[in-house]
């Protein structure tokens, strides 16, 4: 049997998942606040564990994690590890098998995802460490991206200036936008044009047609398209312009775009429980926020219903996605004459499997598909290192 730990690494955290080959969990875990004092949480079939310890470093923390994982009688020996890695840029448009090499290219796209990369690549960096001559497989949220065609991904500014910057749509959760396309279309028992809408912290709505990615909303970077927990989406880049010649600093209108921005901005809080339980009890910024986040949501449905040239599914995802009835309401309100409608009772209730929310018979199902992006990982990895 082979096992693969999917390593998921942020700048102070790092999530972890130990999967088999049957695609059985085995333990999984988070470590936070790496850079100092830092806490682990593993859950394994004994149930949850909590330390506390030093955690100077993505070393310290895979450390921590495997004698964790020890203690809790999870021996991790994985036959593979599999990254999340944020950004492939143009070169990488399927997960690869890291080596010295791969590692100073994604070095090199840094520029392209300075929040993202960087800490991926030191979880990528400690796992070689901690685990010698097992192979490392990175799996690039942007890689299933790579089939939508030039006319979506081309942004019409200076040609040789976007080619030489590599300024283009690249597209993030895709490890996400691929899992829940192909539950979809497992749920359906067929393949079709389907929108996908991961709803989470970060947002991001996909045209999948036939299990290809052929548009999505998010861009150069994941702050344009849908209206997210602390991120605008789209926004007049004029906007921009104005700001920093009437005073701010590239620091702060980057603190302002991507902390400052979406239901964050618009209501104080960029958790949408709270913005919903404020829109509930009157609060007039908070009915506006959730008016706008419905609001390009259907923009985006009905461009990609245009560019998919119908649809077979509208797909619901992620933290938002998943769990909240009332806004998955909001959205499809008003798309009837779409052949989109929500079943008020199969939206409410509290099933977690993947699911249709529509009426049955509807003209196109409405689902609601739980995504998974360590398994995706997982998967991609074990396939990646499969003997052909
Ligand atoms: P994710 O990034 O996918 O983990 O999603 C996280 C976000 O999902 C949180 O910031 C919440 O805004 C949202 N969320 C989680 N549960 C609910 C819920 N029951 N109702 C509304 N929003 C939720």
């Amino acid at each position: 049997m082979s096992t693969v730990l999917v390593v998921n690494s942020g700048s102070s955290s790092l999530k972890y998942q130990l999967l088999d080959d049957a695609e059985r969990v085995l333990g999984s875990g988070l470590v936070e606040r790496i850079g100092g004092a830092g806490t682990i949480t593993h859950r394994g079939p004994d149930g949850e564990v909590v330390v506390d310890a030093d955690v100077p470093d993505h070393t310290a923390a895979l450390a921590l994690m495997m004698r964790t994982c020890a203690a809790a009688g999870l021996d991790l020996a994985p036959d593979v590890v599999g990254h999340r890695l944020v950004h492939g840029g143009a070169r990488f448009s399927a997960p690869v098998v890291v080596d010295d090499e791969v590692e100073a290219a994604v070095e090199e796209l840094a520029d392209l995802a300075p929040l993202h990369n960087p800490p991926g690549l030191l979880g990528v960096r400690a796992a070689r460490q901690a685990f010698p001559g097992v192979p490392q497989v990175a799996v690039f949220d942007t890689a299933f991206h790579a089939t939508i065609p030039p006319e979506a991904s081309t942004y019409a500014i200076d040609a040789d200036l976007a080619a030489e910057r590599g300024i283009r749509r690249y597209g993030f959760h895709g490890t996400s936008h691929e899992y829940v396309s192909a539950e979809a279309a497992r749920f359906l028992g067929r393949e079709g044009r389907f929108v996908v809408l991961h709803l989470g912290n970060g947002a991001s709505a996909c045209a999948v047609s036939d299990g290809r990615s052929i548009a999505t909303s998010m861009g150069l970077t994941p702050l344009e398209g849908l209206v997210m927990g602390t991120r605008g989406g789209d926004l007049d880049p004029g906007a921009v312009l104005h700001l920093l010649r009437t005073g701010m600093s590239v620091d702060e209108v980057d603190a302002l775009l991507n902390r400052r921005s979406g239901l964050a901005g618009l209501t104080g809080s960029g958790d949408l429980r709270d913005v919903l339980a404020a829109a509930s009890s009157g609060d007039p910024r908070a009915e506006l926020a959730l008016d706008v986040y419905a609001h390009r949501i259907r923009g985006y449905v009905g461009a990609y219903l245009a560019h998919l040239g119908g649809l077979d599914a509208l797909v619901f995802t992620a933290g938002v996605g998943e769990n909240s009835p009332e806004v998955r309401a909001r959205v499809v309100e008003g798309l009837a004459h779409l052949g989109l409608q929500i079943d008020p009772a199969s939206n409410s209730a509290r099933d977690r499997g993947a699911r249709a929310i529509s009426p049955d018979g509807a003209q196109v199902p409405v689902l609601v598909v739980p995504t998974n992006e360590e398994l995706q990982i997982a998967r991609h990895a074990l396939a990646a290192v499969a003997p052909r």
